[in-house]
């Protein structure tokens, strides 16, 4: 059955980092928007299960789409944190060679990081790579924000609102709803993660796959309340780019990424090998860790096409209809430039007046309810109970 509901100039399905940047920049620049998520609260995707890490770009490959907007969105970021105040750790990074492939590969990421614009110094003691602009954010308080300032300039936030049917009128897209709602709406962006090509499929088109590529992490408390003051980054092999350790906002170190991929989207498991697979790099890099039990571990699922990323288009088989899809691996850092790359370079030509951006007031955000690096894991376990 469906009621009628009153039609919006943009739809957005999904409420992940990458969906409330969207929305915060288009209610910010006069668009009248929706945002539709399927779960119960928003981030509780790959957007609230990461490492935090505002990249820098440094080691970007140049020209890139995606590159360019991790580039774009440095230019906005500082701003709107700052308005919105979420917490950031200016930490910086370092990645310390151990062999002379090592060097090598730094001071190829130099001059990477010189193309890019990103500013990075090799220290002369150990020649380390020191990249002061990287940071760590609480994605989840980032992903609420950005929601919540949205709403008080006008949008709308629906949650537990699946979005199951997408079909086209004179004027635009009809949005169908597994709970019967419909909504009507000039265009929809489709920045469903995970299942953006489920999206895509509802309009027909099957030109992308995304797959979960699962990334686990440990969490510790350091002996005598120490605490970690930077990002350590590993210095990449051609294989990988390895496990990182880095601060969170609430005093912990956590270790990680794995890089595995899955077929099963609802896969949010910690792999019991993984503590090995993890804990032997990260010593490696941190060896304060040695002999350490974490006291908390969690799993994210990267929503990385198959053969594709950042795929940010208008639909051929729909064009009112706008992929923000397979933004992999650098969503919490690219999600402001990717909005402001929809609204300034896609949404003109589909008639939608976009304005210049307005300055942004301060929210007030219900305190959390616990650490944002226990949410998912906690949802997804409360799922399976
Ligand atoms: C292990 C790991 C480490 C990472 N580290 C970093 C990092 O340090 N820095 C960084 O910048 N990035 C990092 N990333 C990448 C970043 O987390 C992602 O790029 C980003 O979260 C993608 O955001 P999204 O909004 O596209 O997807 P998601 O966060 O998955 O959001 C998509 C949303 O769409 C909703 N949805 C799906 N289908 C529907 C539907 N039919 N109707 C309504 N809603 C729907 C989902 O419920 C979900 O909430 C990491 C990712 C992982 C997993």
């Amino acid at each position: 059955m469906s009621s009628h509901s009153p039609s919006h100039t943009i739809a957005i399905i999904g409420g992940g980092i990458v969906g409330s940047a969207l929305l915060y920049t288009l209610a910010h620049r006069g668009v009248d928007a929706i945002l539709f998520e399927a779960e119960p609260e928003l981030g509780l995707g790959a957007s609230g299960t990461n490492s935090g890490v505002l990249h820098t770009g440094f080691d970007s490959a140049p020209g890139q789409l995606e590159t360019d907007l991790i580039l774009r969105a440095a230019r906005i970021r500082p701003a709107v944190l700052h308005a919105l105040d979420v917490p950031v750790i200016h930490a910086g990074a370092e990645l310390v060679p151990h062999t002379k492939e090592d060097n090598d590969t730094i001071r190829h990421l130099a001059a990477n990081a010189a193309a890019n614009g990103v500013e990075v110094a090799i220290r002369e003691s150990d020649g380390a790579l020191l990249v002061a602009g990287e940071s760590v954010s609480d994605p989840v308080a980032f992903t609420l924000a950005l929601a919540e300032s949205a709403q008080a300039a006008g949008a709308a936030v629906e949650v537990n609102a699946l979005v199951t049917g997408i079909t086209s009128h004179t004027d635009g897209l009809t949005l169908q709803l597994a709970d019967g709602r419909t909504f009507a709406v000039s265009a929809a962006i489709n920045a469903a993660g995970l299942y953006a090509d489920e999206i895509a499929r509802l309009v027909g088109d099957d030109s992308f796959e995304i797959y979960p590529r699962k990334g686990e992490f440990f969490v510790f408390e350091l002996p005598d309340r120490q605490t970690l003051d930077r990002i350590i980054l590993p210095v990449p092999t051609k294989r990988t780019k390895g496990v990182l350790v880095f601060p969170t906002l609430d005093g912990k170190v956590v270790a990680g990424p794995t890089a595995v991929d899955l077929e099963d989207k609802k896969d949010w498991g910690v792999r019991p090998e993984a503590q090995d697979e993890i804990l032997s790099k990260a010593v490696q890099q941190f060896p304060t860790l040695e002999g350490l039990t974490p006291i908390a571990s969690y799993a994210g699922l990267r929503p990385a096409g198959r053969g594709s990323n950042y795929i940010i288009e208008r639909s051929a088989a729909n064009d009112r209809l706008i992929h923000v899809a397979a933004i992999r691996s650098t969503g919490l850092t690219a999600s402001l430039g990717i909005a402001d790359y929809v609204a300034a370079e896609l949404l003109p030509d589909l008639g939608i007046a976009v304005d210049p951006l307005r300055p942004t007031t301060k929210v007030s955000m219900a305190p959390s309810n616990g650490p944002w690096w226990q949410r998912t894991a906690r949802h997804h376990a409360a799922d399976n109970s």
